[in-house]
């Protein structure tokens, strides 16, 4: 995996990255967005040359994944991302990861926040709404996310956002999902909203979007898991 990939550098990300904030500048008008730039699939070298391509935020979704690239980048400090953690998390894999995450971006039900309260004492967590009604995208009803909230700071963590999949497809069809996510976000004070991926960032970007996760636009096609 990692020699097929090898081709992935500080220059091709750089001038993708050029064009990815071309697309969000044109969407927002000029707000700031943030780009997480999603590493899933890819070896260590795609978070190197997203660093080195001045993008410092790193997504990954599999904990075995994420914990292998982290033990390869090593201790270095000019290599050292801020880890957003986004995919479907078992308990179990909490413990592990807690040394590394920065912030959990898919924490989607109480025992997920009871236990990273526990490894991870007041970190920064969003909770993650499922906008598509797909049980595998996870992500909690959005009707439950007021109560996940209040549980999370009960139990000290830093609950600073919401994070939404879009449904496949048209990226128009995710706009509604992205309205409701960033309703909530505001009625519940929650500066960010992490919304939007390569084919549907500008729809998010449009409705408020404070982070975009991508992948595919910086990285190109992602390997076959
Ligand atoms: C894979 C993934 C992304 C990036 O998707 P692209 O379509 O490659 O931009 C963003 N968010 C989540 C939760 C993902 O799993």
């Amino acid at each position: 995996m990692t020699k097929a990939h090898a081709s992935i550098t500080a220059e091709i990300v750089s001038a993708r990255a050029e064009a990815l904030r071309t697309r969000i500048e044109t969407a927002s008008g000029g707000r700031s967005v943030e780009v997480i730039a999603v590493t899933k699939g890819f070896g260590a070298e795609a978070i190197r040359a997203s660093v080195g391509a001045g993008l410092f935020r790193v997504g990954e979704n599999y904990a075995q994944e994420l914990i292998a690239k982290a033990g390869e980048l090593g201790a270095d400090p000019l290599l050292a991302p801020e880890w957003h953690f986004l995919g479907r998390l078992q308990s179990n894999k909490v413990r592990q990861l807690a040394e590394i995450v920065d912030v959990w971006q898919s924490v989607d039900r109480v025992e997920l926040v009871d236990e990273i309260a526990k490894r991870a004492p007041g970190a920064r967590i969003f909770l993650q709404v499922n906008l598509s009604g797909e049980e595998q995208k996870g992500g909690a009803p959005l009707g439950d996310i007021p109560s996940l909230a209040a549980r999370a700071a009960d139990v000290g963590l830093r609950v600073t956002g919401l994070m939404g999949v879009g449904p496949a497809g048209d990226p128009e069809l995710a706009r509604p999902g992205f309205r409701d996510l960033v309703a909530m976000a505001d009625r519940l004070s929650l500066p960010e909203r992490s919304i939007g991926m390569s084919a549907d960032l500008e729809i998010a970007v449009e409705e408020g979007a404070t982070l975009v996760r991508v992948g595919h636009a910086l990285f190109g096609d992602r390997p076959p898991r």
